[in-house]
């Protein structure tokens, strides 16, 4: 017998139809001896027209204390889907219960819209399995020490079943998805990508950071941190399957290197559209300057990612960096009223239209000459590089976002990842 974690994302908890398939799926490993929690998103597009109907209320500036009442009301998509499942569980005749994530509790920080899980309180949940019941906990959610209810950000159920799984410390924490694995790229953009039987944590760290939207970030710090097996499989499948074919299929994340494993050089491609490019134009050329830039962007809680400085000319250089997108029109103010005149910079641009593209593989470590060939793919379909940045595992570029696909499906084939072409 096993304790699993188990979570479903947005689209296969997208009905009542599929929340039956749910239930069955589930109950099938309850009744195959296992003990089960599982970790539900909100129903598929539910967040988004909860965001909406805030959006319509507050179209202005938004306050501190708009971002509390956000999550009061972002939260709730993932309690009706714990009530929903458990009824759906119960009717199969497989007992069940439900929490949101202050009833656990799940302890976070006070971050609203980005909270950060702090704690799992297990007592209730093991009661609960050791009285036979499925236990079902919200997703997306937690309460910060003063009882506010948090949301951990989007995408953020992933997180709350790897920490359930770590506090639990379960035997694997199986994350049920649309798609049957995790990709050498997003299948939806390169139907050619091929799904890989295991990943390293490490590579998967990459990708979810480079901006590979199957897994939240946090979930794999997570899991890496706690050392708890993940595994990305389909929820579409028959939900009964054997459970022992279940619990074989998808996408392992592994924490052992294997030796005898032959790492392809590059073992996948991320891309991100979420961040926009700003460059400060004639800057005078001294001590202080990068400081005196990113540090007011700091200042005011922006994420700064790729960054460039330009030779400079005459005394006078440029520099250029990316933020998040929503962040944009934020730095370009401050940029604008305090920054440049203070360095009496000659102008500055922001220009949404860019995505950064980036190639993950452990085997860049000992293989020279990986990024030429990217940037050579990149010139043969005429794609200008607007920035680079490297590091030990990785290469990433931003473009124009208009050649994003291409990039990628070129790099793709470039680096042999397509699937072979059946004869
Ligand atoms: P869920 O609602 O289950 O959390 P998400 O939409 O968050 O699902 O994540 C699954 C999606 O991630 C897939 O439908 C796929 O389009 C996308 N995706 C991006 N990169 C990859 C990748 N490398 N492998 C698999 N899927 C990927
Ligand atoms: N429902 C949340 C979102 O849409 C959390 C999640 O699905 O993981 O971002
Ligand atoms: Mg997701």
């Amino acid at each position: 017998m096993a304790l699993i974690v188990q979570k479903y994302g947005g689209t296969s908890m997208g009905s009542t139809e599929r929340i039956a398939q749910v239930a069955k799926r589930v109950a099938k490993w309850a009744r195959a001896g296992h003990q089960v929690v599982v970790v539900p998103s909100a129903m598929s597009g539910e967040t988004n027209r909860l965001l909406g109907l805030a959006k319509e209320l507050a179209p202005g500036k938004l306050t501190p204390d708009y971002y509390r009442e956000l999550d009061m009301l972002a939260s709730t998509g993932e309690q009706v889907s714990v009530g929903l499942l458990s009824i759906a569980l119960q009717a199969e005749g497989q007992p069940a219960v439900s929490y949101a994530g202050w009833q656990v509790p799940i302890r976070t920080t006070s971050a609203y819209t980005k909270a950060r899980i702090e704690s799992i309180d297990d007592a209730k949940v093991r009661a609960d399995l050791n009285a036979g019941r499925v236990v079902i906990i919200t997703g997306f959610q937690g309460i910060d020490e003063a009882g506010n209810i948090t949301t951990l950000g989007r995408g953020g159920s992933d997180t709350s079943a790897v920490a359930v799984a770590a506090a639990l410390k379960a035997d694997e924490c199986l994350i049920f998805t649309d798609v049957d694995g995790i990709y050498t790229t997003d299948p939806r953009v390169v139907p050619e990508a091929r799904r890989m039987t295991s990943i390293s944590f490490e590579e998967m760290l990459e990708m979810a950071s480079l901006g590979s939207k199957v897994l939240q970030i946090r979930s794999v710090e997570f899991a890496g941190k706690y050392r708890v097996p993940v595994r990305v499989l389909s929820s579409f499948t028959p939900w009964d399957i054997d459970v022992a074919v279940e619990a074989q299929s998808g996408t392992l994340i592994t924490f052992e290197e294997d030796e005898q494993m032959e790492h392809a050089v590059v073992s996948g491609i991320a891309f991100n559209r979420d961040e926009a490019k700003i460059s400060v134009f004639g800057v005078p050329d001294r001590p202080g300057i990068a400081y005196q830039i990113l540090g007011a962007v700091a200042d005011a809680n922006v994420e700064v990612d790729v960054i460039i400085q330009n030779v400079s000319k005459d005394g006078k250089t440029d520099f250029s960096f990316t933020v998040p997108h929503p962040d944009l029109a934020r730095t370009m103010e401050l940029l604008k009223d305090k920054v440049v005149p203070q360095l009496g910079a000659a102008d500055v641009v922001g220009d949404p239209r860019i995505c950064k593209v980036s190639i993950v593989g452990i085997g860049m470590r000992s293989h020279a000459g990986v990024a030429a060939k990217m940037f050579r793919t990149l010139s043969e379909e005429g794609i200008n590089i607007q920035m680079i940045s490297t590091s030990e595992i990785k290469t990433s570029v931003v473009i124009d976002e208009k050649y994003m696909e291409l990039a990628v499906r070129a790099l793709h084939r470039a680096f042999e990842l397509d699937m072979p072409k059946s004869a």
